[in-house]
This record gives C-alpha cells, sequence and structure tokens, in this order.
C-alpha cells in the first residue's frame, strides 16, 4: 500500500491531503486568520466566580472571556499531582476572583462565547503524551496486541530511569509508538522534559495573563503525528515551509526527514492529484457510484443522514443482486467519505433494502472491515429491521464542511425556500392587515424580482381584485438586494 501526504502551505492557509494508493483519504485545513487556541496552555486570572453555575469566567489574554467548569478543575496536592481525595463539588472551593491559574483551553471560542478551558493538563509528541499531573502510564487504545502493549510500557518505564524523570508525571504511549524502538521513544521524552521545564518556568513567573505553549501549526504538526518511514513521500509545495520541515525532522523525526521532497511543478499540487476536486465533491450532498446508484449525505445538527439509493432503473431479473452491488458499493464509498468529509458523532445509513439475510450481513461486515480502517475510533451497531446501521465515529477536528462554509443565507440552511407564490399570498394576507390598521390611499410593495415578476403575470388578476377590495392602489418595487423571502409594504 502506498501512502503520501501533499502540504499546500500559503500564508494565509495550509491544507494537507493523505493520500493512499492515490486516493484522498483525509483533508486538514488550518487558516492563520481563524487558527484555533485547542491545546494552549495559558496563565489565566479568574475574573469572576459563578457559584450558581458551578463556573467561572477566566481572562487568558484574548479578545474573549474564556469559561471552566467545576467538572474540569482537577484538585492538586501540594506537589502539584493530581488529589482524588478532593474531586470538586462546590466551585468556591478551588476559585476565587482575582486568582492565578494555569489553564489549557479545550473548545474554541466560537460566536459570542469564550474558549473552554480546564486545569487538566496535557502535551503531546509524536510517541507520547504528558500529563503532568497525573503518574498514570497507559497505552492507547488503537494498539491492540497485549505484548507490544507490554513492551512499550518497559521501554517507557526504562527511558523514564535513564533519562531522570520518573516523577515528571503520567505518559500515555499514542497510537505511531507501535513498533518503534526505545532510542525515539527516549528522544520524545527529552523533548518533553525540555518543553514542560520552559512551561513550567513561564507559569511561575506570569504575573498576568498570558501564553505558555501554543501547539505547533498544521504543516508540522502532520509530520509529528503522520509520518512514518513506511510512507512514500511527503510532497510540499513552498520552500519556506520545506525548509521549516526539514529542520523540523532533524530535530524530532529524523527517520522520515528523507521523505521529504519539494515540489514546484507546473501544476498545482492539489490539482495534478485530484485533490481540488475530492474538495469539490465533499461538499456536495450527492455522491454517484460507478454502477449508476448515489449517496445522499445529509450533515445536521444531530446526525449526519445517509441515504443509499439505486440507479434510474433496476431491472426485475437479478434485482436483488444489483441491489447487493450497490449496496456493497456504497459502503466502500461512504467510509471514504466520513474521512474526506471528517464527519462525526452519529451516523445513520439507510441501506438498499435487501431481502437476503446473507446480503445483509455482506454489506454490514464489509462497512465494519473498511471502518476498522479509520484511524477515527468509530463504532457500529448490527443493521436494524427497517436495513438501518447505525454508528458513530469520533473525531477532534471539525468536519470539512463546517471549516470552509456557511448557512446559507437565503434560506438559514433549510436547503429550501419559499416558492414565489406564497411569498405572494404572505405579501395579500399582509396588505389585507395593513388596510385595517391604517388609512392610506397607496401601498407600496418592496419584493425580490421574482416575487415581483409573479406578481405581475400570474398574480396579476388577484393583485387588481385586492385592489379593487381595499380601493387603494398598490405599486411594485423589485429589490435586488432583497432575497426570494424577504418583502416589505410600505405605506405611503
Ligand atoms: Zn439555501
Amino acid at each position: 500500500m502506498s501512502e503520501q501526504i501533499l502540504v499546500n502551505f500559503t500564508p494565509m492557509e495550509t491544507r494537507v491531503a493523505l493520500l493512499d494508493n492515490g486516493a484522498t483519504q483525509d483533508i486538514y485545513i488550518e487558516r492563520s486568520i481563524n487558527r484555533g487556541i485547542v491545546g494552549n496552555i495559558y496563565a489565566g486570572k479568574v475574573v469572576r466566580v459563578l457559584p450558581g453555575m458551578q463556573a467561572a469566567f477566566v481572562d487568558i489574554g484574548v479578545e474573549r472571556t474564556s469559561f471552566i467548569h467545576v467538572s474540569d478543575i482537577v484538585a492538586l496536592d501540594s506537589g502539584g499531582r493530581e488529589d482524588k481525595s478532593r474531586a470538586p463539588e462546590n466551585i468556591t472551593d478551588h476559585l476565587h476572583d482575582g486568582q492565578k491559574i494555569i489553564v489549557q483551553v479545550t473548545k474554541d471560542p466560537l460566536g459570542t462565547k469564550g474558549a473552554r478551558l480546564t486545569t487538566e493538563l496535557s502535551v503531546s509528541t509524536r510517541y507520547l503524551v504528558l500529563l503532568p499531573q497525573t503518574g498514570h502510564i497507559g497505552v492507547s487504545q488503537l494498539i491492540a496486541d497485549p505484548l507490544e502493549r507490554t513492551r512499550l510500557q518497559q521501554v517507557l518505564a526504562h527511558a523514564l530511569v535513564v533519562e531522570d524523570m520518573h516523577d515528571a508525571g503520567g505518559f500515555i504511549l499514542r497510537t505511531a509508538a507501535e513498533g518503534v524502538g526505545p532510542e525515539e521513544i527516549a528522544a520524545d521524552l527529552r523533548y518533553l522534559k525540555r518543553l514542560w521545564a520552559a512551561v513550567s518556568r513561564r507559569a511561575k513567573a506570569a504575573t498576568r495573563a498570558e501564553m505558555l505553549y501554543a501547539d505547533l501549526p498544521l504543516h508540522l504538526r502532520i509530520v509529528r503525528d503522520l509520518a512514518r518511514p513506511s510512507l512514500d513521500r511527503i510532497f510540499v509545495d513552498s520552500r519556506e515551509c520545506f525548509d521549516k520541515l526539514q529542520e523540523f525532522c532533524r530535530d524530532y523525526v529524523p527517520e522520515v526527514a528523507g521523505l521529504l521532497e519539494y515540489y514546484d511543478g507546473e501544476r498545482p499540487l492539489f490539482d495534478l492529484h485530484g485533490v481540488e476536486d475530492e474538495i469539490q465533491w465533499a461538499l456536495q450532498r450527492r455522491v454517484e457510484l460507478k454502477s449508476g446508484g448515489y449517496l445522499v449525505i445529509d450533515q445536521t445538527e444531530a446526525m449526519t443522514a445517509v441515504d443509499v439509493n439505486t440507479g434510474s432503473f433496476v431491472g426485475k431479473r437479478n434485482q436483488a443482486e444489483t441491489i447487493l452491488k450497490t449496496n456493497l458499493e456504497a459502503a466502500t464509498a461512504l467510509a471514504r467519505q466520513l474521512r474526506v468529509r471528517n464527519l462525526g458523532g452519529i451516523i445513520v445509513v439507510d441501506f438498499i433494502d435487501m431481502e437476503d439475510a446473507e446480503h445483509r450481513r455482506q454489506v454490514h461486515r464489509t462497512l465494519e472491515k473498511l471502518m476498522q480502517r479509520d484511524p477515527a475510533r468509530n463504532q457500529i451497531a448490527g443493521m436494524s429491521e427497517l436495513g438501518l446501521v447505525e454508528m458513530t465515529r469520533k473525531r477532534t477536528r471539525e468536519s470539512l464542511e463546517r471549516i470552509l462554509c456557511e448557512g446559507c443565507p437565503l434560506c438559514q440552511g433549510r436547503g429550501v425556500v419559499k416558492t414565489a407564490e406564497t411569498v405572494c399570498y404572505e405579501i395579500f394576507r399582509e396588505i389585507m392587515r395593513d388596510t385595517r390598521a391604517y388609512d392610506n390611499a397607496t401601498l407600496m410593495v418592496l419584493a425580490a424580482q421574482g416575487v415581483v415578476d409573479r406578481l405581475l403575470d400570474e398574480e396579476s388578476a388577484h393583485l387588481a381584485n385586492l385592489e379593487e377590495f381595499i380601493g387603494k392602489t398598490i405599486s411594485l418595487r423589485a429589490e435586488s438586494g432583497y432575497s426570494p423571502e424577504h418583502f416589505d409594504i410600505i405605506l405611503l
């Protein structure tokens, strides 16, 4: 299997695509203008404790005041370790106005809401997560082999002694650590030691709200987290970014430095590998299947609904076979789309009804197998009697759609707008209301062009009747800035 990473770097935006045998699997986008602050650690100051909400507002030096809930506060003993005997129940036992606290951002500020904070701190490297307030050593759940889990724990325990870090805190061995030798893990440990010492020094010295630690920008994070020797290539389309990555690799992940390749070809990197098209398709509701069938993917607040449809015509002969083939193809397309679109939460798939129980099992098994290769944690329930499959997928980033799109301003995200006919009748009703309330001789209707056209054409007879009925003149004006549903009635 050949995997490649493409890094498309510009000062305003970095985009990374992970390709598997030429097919886009994952897309990451980070814009400098709204680069999140999740993972950053700050020295903050409690602005106000809210006992009623068991929460507090904290100033961390960013635009809006941040928020911490009592459940995100870790009680510490005098040595800076978690004290489970004092599990926080009452916010006032732990925080008071004006207090200095060290916090980490768990959720970016959104709209008018400030960032969400925790006092449970952690920093990651490629193979390790350091949890300075705990003493626990864990291994990623995605490493299944019990022998490998034991080996990794032993490697880490030994390295902690050698590096004189037995009291550094707790650690988690990340998925990328699987099969990795003691030297690489020790190198990560040394890096964390330097990093945490620097953060602690700055935390002690801080006298006002300030940032103590920021996670790496996307292009470095990707190399830290995803690059491994089994990769085919890492293409980078910016000289500046390439140089930075080379330096980063030399310092932290020398084993993948040789995979870096500067791309200065004529065609844009994402065009060349079809990623640009893939992004455009991933923003469509409909996904075409080779057999002529298609998927419809709808992302709602509560869940993602996926509907599988056959092509236009399914012959009577071999109908069951055609449906099976379409459902299998749909499962493959779905598994890939979930990653490319980065959809999370509850996903409900409505496969085409299959009468044969063996066919149903086959589709379900195929989906399960495909989802096992998805690095995002997921779970699939059995197929319900109605042919629905419920699944969950855990992700840490926003979906592609949420990053690139906003709700449609014309329909407020409903996906449909009222017809011109409906708006015309609303206008007629509004005119009747206004006529009763006011005593003007003339009314003017301002509406979108399509609505005015309809009033002058299909509805012209109704409009004339209405004028006669209310004994007033109704004039019309098309407003180019009006959305199809927007109208105003002015009394002259
Ligand atoms: Zn719309």
